[in-house]
């Protein structure tokens, strides 16, 4: 994959300047990977865009910290509402086995490379099919919030799914990361510590986090 430098930031601050100029709002749907790079994410965009969540993420192993990262995904929309945020939340059925094939072959890489690629692909896809399908206007992930998410790569893939309808981001720019652990804070949201699959996962973040969740939510182990 050739990737050619670019400044998506500034790109998708002349998307906002016209639709605020247009006096329009549209319809997002925002895939979100967790509470936490949400929180910013939808703080941002909330004054421009009427903003559904999409909490789409085969890839987050164990179950039970699937269950967990999406309760805390609905605390911080229920939250948001109170201060009259204008947000939504709809949630795929956890289907791990998805994942596992879509990136068959390539478990053994490292972090940042080919499973990763595959990991945003197979969530860009079906966030656009539902956009499509629900007639929104622009999707667009949180996932360039993180500084280990190579926003080069996600926009590639995003503009390759739909150029029209994906919304250009790199939402670590601008304090976007700290923003969101500030917000993370404000919110008492948990913050995970390993990305998601268990390939990702290195033995001590793994029963760290284990214990945390069957300490703080009383779940059983995953199925
Ligand atoms: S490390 Fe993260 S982005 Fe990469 S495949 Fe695993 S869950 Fe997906």
């Amino acid at each position: 994959m050739e990737l050619v430098k670019e400044n998506f930031q500034l790109q998708l601050d002349k998307i906002l300047e016209d639709i605020k100029r247009a006096g329009i709002r549209p319809t997002l749907l925002l895939h979100s990977c967790c509470g936490p790079c949400s929180s910013y994410v939808i703080s941002y965009l909330a004054q421009y865009f009427n903003i559904t969540v999409f909490f789409y993420n085969p890839n987050i192993f164990p179950e039970a910290e699937y269950q967990l990262r999406l309760s805390e995904q609905k605390r911080l929309i229920e939250e948001l509402k109170k201060e009259d945020v204008s947000v939504d939340l709809t949630a795929a059925a956890y289907d791990h086995d998805e994942f596992l094939s879509f990136v068959k072959g390539f478990e053994s890489e490292k972090e940042g490379a080919g499973r990763c690629s595959l990991c945003f692909e197979l969530r860009l896809r079906k966030t656009y099919d539902m956009a499509l399908r629900e007639g929104f206007d622009y999707f667009c992930s949180t996932l360039s919030v993180s500084p280990h998410k190579n926003a080069l790569v996600l926009n590639k893939i995003g503009r390759s799914v739909n150029e029209s309808m994906w919304l250009v981001s790199d939402f670590k720019k601008r304090d976007g990361y700290k923003k969101s652990i500030e917000l993370s804070k404000k919110y008492e949201l948990y913050r995970q510590e390993y990305c998601g699959c268990e390939f990702a996962m290195n033995t001590h973040q793994h029963f760290a986090s284990l214990f945390f969740i069957k300490r703080s939510y009383n779940l059983g182990s995953s199925k």
